[in-house]
């Protein structure tokens, strides 16, 4: 497949881009020209991994992709990222808000520190660095835009993971109310919400034949989807050619959005 070079000179700082979807954003990216810094909290190694697939594709470039460890519960390892991508690079263009982790207990018994632990990571995380990318984007002419991964359950209800749901559904609003204060300051703020892909978030069904296909029957379009192909919406949206698009999430969920159960009629 041919790519475009719609992010010829941008810098982006990806979070969580070790693994899975963030790994795949950073990789797109660099293929469309941008340099990119890859964030992770514990797997170093992968991070690694990560930097050498952006470096491989982008060949002998001089590109200057880097990867940056903090873990983005703590803002005081927030502020430090910042700090250390902003020397490497003197600049940001494109902040993406992908770390993130969920755990599973009932609603009734779910314990407050995990609620908190969930929320740090998964809500507080993505604001604090969307403050400090747009101290920077409003310091400079040009602006900037910023990427939160959603997930479907920012509006489809998630019973077992209120912690998640409740992030979620946060960030919906997080995106959408970054996007009204800054619409007419060169900044825009954009989500997408992925349906379910193949990562180890999801290692209880993603290497299970029945498991998955278990899940997989949910799926409108009869599967999972691939981080890949989440990276190539988050590439849209963080190009140009997205340059009227603010405020919005965009669901690539394979049909998980349209009550599949309606599908036949059973209610009238
Ligand atoms: P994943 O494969 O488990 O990867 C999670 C990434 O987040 C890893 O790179 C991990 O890095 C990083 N991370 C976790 N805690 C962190 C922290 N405290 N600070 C910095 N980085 C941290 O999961 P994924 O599926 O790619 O998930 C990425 C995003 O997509 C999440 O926001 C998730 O909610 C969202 N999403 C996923 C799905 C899905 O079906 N997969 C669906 C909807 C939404 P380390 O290993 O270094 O900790």
């Amino acid at each position: 497949m041919t790519i475009t070079g719609r992010l010829e000179g941008r810098y982006a700082l990806i979070t969580g881009a070790s693994r899975g979807i963030g790994r795949a954003i950073a990789v797109r990216f660099a293929r469309e020209g941008a340099t990119v810094a890859i964030n992770f909290s514990g797997s170093h190694d992968a991070a690694k991994e990560t930097l050498r697939q952006a470096q491989e594709t982008t060949g002998g470039s001089g590109k200057l992709h880097m990867i940056v460890q903090a873990d983005v519960g703590d803002e005081h390892a927030i502020a430090r990222m910042f700090d250390e991508v902003l020397s490497a690079w003197g600049h940001l263009d494109i902040l993406v808000n992908n770390a993130g982790i969920q755990s599973e207990a009932e609603s009734h018994v779910y314990p407050v520190d995990e609620y908190r632990r969930i929320l740090d990571i998964d809500l507080t995380g993505p604001l604090i660095c969307s403050q400090v990318a747009i101290r920077h984007y409003l310091s400079r002419p040009g602006g900037g835009t910023i990427l939160n991964c959603s997930s479907v359950h920012e509006i489809v209800p998630k019973p077992g993971f209120i912690a998640y749901s409740i992030s979620k559904g946060g960030l919906r609003n997080l995106t959408r109310t970054l996007a009204l204060e800054y619409a007419d300051r060169g900044i825009r703020v954009n989500a997408v919400a992925p349906g379910a892909i193949a990562t180890d978030i999801n290692a209880a069904w993603k290497d299970d034949q029945e498991a998955r296909a278990n899940v997989e029957s949910h799926i409108p379009m009869g599967r999972a989807g691939t981080p890949e192909e989440m990276a190539a919406v988050f590439a849209f949206l963080a190009s140009d050619d997205a340059s009227y698009v603010t405020g919005q999430t965009l669901y690539a969920c394979g049909g998980l959005t349209l009550f599949g159960e309606f599908k036949e009629n059973w209610s009238s």
